[in-house]
């Protein structure tokens, strides 16, 4: 068995199960593992840790997947973390075979480097660690447990740049579907693309929030903020009997399919238009444009700890543009997706912009991830979305 001794002092996060054992870390290997290989790591005095797989090329250079000496990370071990995974979603009464839900999400379900997204009798694997990339068995294993039509790879450019991977994306088993799949989410109807869509295809992670927001928007004029293909201002139309919905995004695609998406449910007072969000909310605010809800849901604006400041920065500049076109006593759902934003940090730009508007902001309801996105408190970095429904005074 190969060992990565760690250096001294450096053991207590791995006790405590956190699952990354970064390069900095590390003192000495003994053996040669080949990227892949299943390694113990110990203490720099040699006491056993936990079972782990490593990874010469990336900088997290062993992923910890057992902290049990006697665990094998055999076909049993991975059967029963993906079972364990696809109880929790059948618990939750995700399985609804036209719906779409996540199966498993990678850290927060002890499977690090994996993310299974089903959408209807599809499933997207989006790999995020070689480790699992080069485990055979997860195909076979899903196909086992969902039954599905056909099974498509995907991996982000960057992860695949920092994992060292070389992986074949597209369909890996079963059948591509003829286009765009179709899913029911809350009795709303959406079209999937699953091969070029942002993501695995939709933003799953919002799916309870958007009906949070919708029961705010009664008789409301609502602007969805980076509305991608529809989900918050269909729900608001429709669940929510906004008077007035108007989605924009940068993508032309995503508008083009929102707009597919809002006819397909029959909700007329939707529209949607491309654009830059900061420009958008500029001229409406110069000419006078005023909204009684806003919805936004911007990309990741911190992709390290180091951008972090700046992120917090353009988070303020974008809410305090969204206050300045609300009307007194709308309703401002705001989210973050950025990992490395804590709640913390968000409620306290909130408070910034709260403070230099001279508008008060009232928090009604303070949200996260769906379920299907679990927390893991070994591993906080699984908790990263933030939904805050306000009031704006
Ligand atoms: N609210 C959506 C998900 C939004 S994801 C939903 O519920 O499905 C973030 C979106 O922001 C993406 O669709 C992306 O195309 C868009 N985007 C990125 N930068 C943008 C910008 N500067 N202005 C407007 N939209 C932008």
């Amino acid at each position: 068995m190969v060992r990565i001794l760690l250096k001294p002092r450096k053991a207590k996060p791995f006790f405590g199960r956190h699952p990354w054992v970064l390069d900095s870390a590390i003192d000495r290997i003994e053996g040669s593992p080949a990227d892949g290989d299943v390694v113990d790591l110990c203490t720099d005095r040699d006491e056993f840790i936990a079972k782990g797989i490593f990874n010469s090329k990336s900088r997290i250079h062993v992923r910890l997947y057992s902290w049990s000496a006697q665990q094998q990370l055999d076909d049993h071990f991975w059967r029963q973390r993906l079972q364990t995974a696809w109880q929790l979603r059948e618990a939750l009464g995700y399985a609804d075979p036209e719906g779409a839900a996540r199966m498993v999400f990678s850290e927060a379900d002890g499977l690090s480097g994996l993310i299974v997204d089903r959408y209807a009798d599809f499933l997207v694997v989006q790999v995020t660690a070689q480790a699992i990339a080069l485990r055979p068995q997860i195909v076979p294993m899903l196909v086992e447990l969902a039954q599905p039509k056909g099974i498509l790879l995907r991996a982000e450019r960057d992860i695949l740049r920092a994992e060292g991977l070389d992986l074949q994306q597209g369909l890996t088993w079963g059948v591509m579907p003829d286009g765009p799949v179709e899913i029911i989410d809350k009795g709303l109807h959406y079209r999937v693309d699953l091969s070029d869509g942002q993501k695995t295809g939709f933003y799953l992670d919002q799916r309870e929030n958007r009906i949070a927001a919708a029961a705010y928007m009664n008789g409301r004029r609502v602007l969805d903020m980076f509305c991608y293909t529809g989900g918050f201002s269909i729900a608001a139309a429709v669940f929510g009997k906004a008077r007035e919905v108007l989605g924009i995004d940068s993508s032309h695609r995503a508008i083009t399919q929102a707009q597919a998406n809002a006819e397909r449910n029959r909700a007329a007072n939707v529209r949607f238009d491309s654009g830059d969000a900061f420009d958008a909310l500029n001229a409406m605010k110069a000419s006078g444009e005023q909204f009684d809800g806003m919805i936004l849901d911007p990309p990741k604006f911190a992709r390290s700890r180091n951008s972090v400041d700046d992120a917090l920065r353009a988070y303020a500049r974008l809410n305090r543009l969204a206050i300045d076109v609300l009307t007194p006593g709308g309703i401002l759902v705001t989210c973050s997706c950025s990992g490395h934003v804590s709640q913390g940090d968000f409620f306290s730009m909130l408070m910034s912009v709260a403070q230099q508007s001279g508008r008060d902001i009232q928090l009604l309801e303070q949200r996260g991830a769906a379920a299907d996105h679990p927390v893991s408190f070994t591993c906080p970095e699984t908790e990263y979305l933030k939904c805050f429904i306000c009031r704006v005074l």
